[in-house]
């Protein structure tokens, strides 16, 4: 039996990881916490039975609690809350599929608390990867990634330990606005950026594809979990997005991991690594698929990768900023409040102007997050 906990449980990856739950039928959900969608996550806990669920505000806390007053699970709010559930002792495992910054603190007491964590919320690595990391070795703690392309990075790792890496290959589909110019660009509404050609995901992160800046986390991502220089991560677009991403090893060897686009396969593998478990679905048909083909990124068009390769260069709080302005742009956008374009032009807006810091700690890392909104809100 695999006992775990699920931050954002009432998001894309977290019903992902329940339907995993249901079908395996050998895990056990101890803990659930979500933000403010209490009708399905009173439908979670009926289903799931965990000893303790959390939502964001208190009162939609106390509406819950008199939902489920008829079962015995507890139920939590706030930051409190969301650490209450990442450190809960029946858990062996915390998936941390929240969205955003509010993911770090939770994930730092789990991993304190020696919780193997599976890491879907890139924001954590992206923002505060030079803490998280050596916080993860001290405590002994795996981190498994859930990110698609980055499972399939680790997918190629496997039995290759003591081989040197010439370059991580990591595959973007392009998004929905592949070979579209900048003044194309310019008249994006957000209908037009939700529809994915490929993935089913979040409506934020759905947006970070339209843009890209979601391969520029992803490369941040990638720089922490792999411990690779930047220079060895190349960004190669595969639109039909078999290839989850390679790894290329010094003797011009290529490993790649292929699969349809389903994140409910790197979920599983991370819950169940080393193990392969069977998994129900599309399987890939290559005499249908019948080519694969390659393009670089264009940098020109989707500054927002390029912004993102700045950003890890330079490293400090300057990926925080990033990250930050992303978020905070993607909401106005998603409101309507901007155009598609501002996205990127907020976020070097806010890289010029807010203040560098080398070398973070954790409350760096979060103020740093409340002076970039703090710029925006005046700026636009
Ligand atoms: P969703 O927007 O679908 O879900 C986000 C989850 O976070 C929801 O359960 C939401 O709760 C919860 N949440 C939001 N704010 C709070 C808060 N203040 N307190 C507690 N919970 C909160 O996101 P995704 O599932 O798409 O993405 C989750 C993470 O995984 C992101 O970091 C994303 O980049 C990453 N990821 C996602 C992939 C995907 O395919 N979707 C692929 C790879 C990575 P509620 O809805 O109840 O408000």
């Amino acid at each position: 039996m695999k006992n775990i906990a699920i931050l954002g449980s009432t998001g894309s990856i977290g019903t992902q990881t329940l339907e995993i739950v249901r079908e395996q039928g050998d895990i056990r959900v101890w803990a659930l916490a979500a933000g403010k969608n209490i009708d399905l996550l009173e439908r979670q806990i009926r289903e799931f039975a965990p000893v303790l669920a959390a939502v964001w505000e208190e009162k939609d806390a106390k509406e819950l609690r008199t939902r489920v007053s008829d079962l015995s699970v507890r139920i939590v709010s706030g930051m409190d809350g969301m650490i209450e559930a990442a450190v809960l002792p029946q858990a062996e495992m915390l998936v941390t599929a929240i969205v955003g910054m509010i993911g770090l603190r939770p994930t730092v007491a789990a991993i304190r608390a020696k919780k193997k964590i599976a890491l879907a919320n890139k924001e954590t690595l992206v923002t505060a990867g030079h803490l998280i990391m050596p916080l993860a070795e001290e405590y002994g703690v795996p981190i498994l990634p859930v990110d698609s392309e980055h499972s399939a990075i680790f997918q190629s790792l496997n039995g290759e330990a003591g081989n040197r890496i010439h370059k991580i290959l990591l595959t973007a589909s392009g998004g929905p606005f592949r070979g579209k110019s900048k003044k194309e660009l310019a008249g994006m509404q957000v209908e037009d950026a939700l529809r994915h050609p490929n993935w089913s995901m979040g409506k934020k992160i759905t947006i970070d594809s339209a843009t890209m800046v979601n391969k520029g986390l992803e490369v941040m991502e990638a720089k922490w979990l792999f411990g690779t220089e930047l220079s060895k991560i190349q960004v190669v677009v595969q639109p039909q997005s078999v290839i989850h991403s390679m790894v290329e090893y010094e003797d011009g060897s290529i490993i790649a991991q292929l699969g349809t686009p389903d994140m409910r396969l790197p979920i599983q593998y991370a819950l169940y690594y080393p193990k392969r478990m069977p998994l129900s679905g599309q399987r890939l048909d290559f005499y249908k698929l019948g080519s694969i083909t390659f393009e670089a990124p264009d940098l020109e068009t989707f500054d927002g990768l390029r912004l993102a390769y700045e950003a890890a260069e330079r490293g400090g709080n300057l990926p925080t900023i990033f990250n930050a302005a992303n978020e905070r742009a993607v909401a106005k956008f998603l409101e309507r409040r901007i155009g598609f374009l501002d996205i990127t032009k907020i976020i070097e807006d806010c890289m010029r102007h807010c203040k560098y810091l080398k070398q973070p700690d954790l409350e760096q890392v979060l103020e740093t997050e409340h002076v970039v909104y703090e710029w925006i809100e005046s700026r636009w």
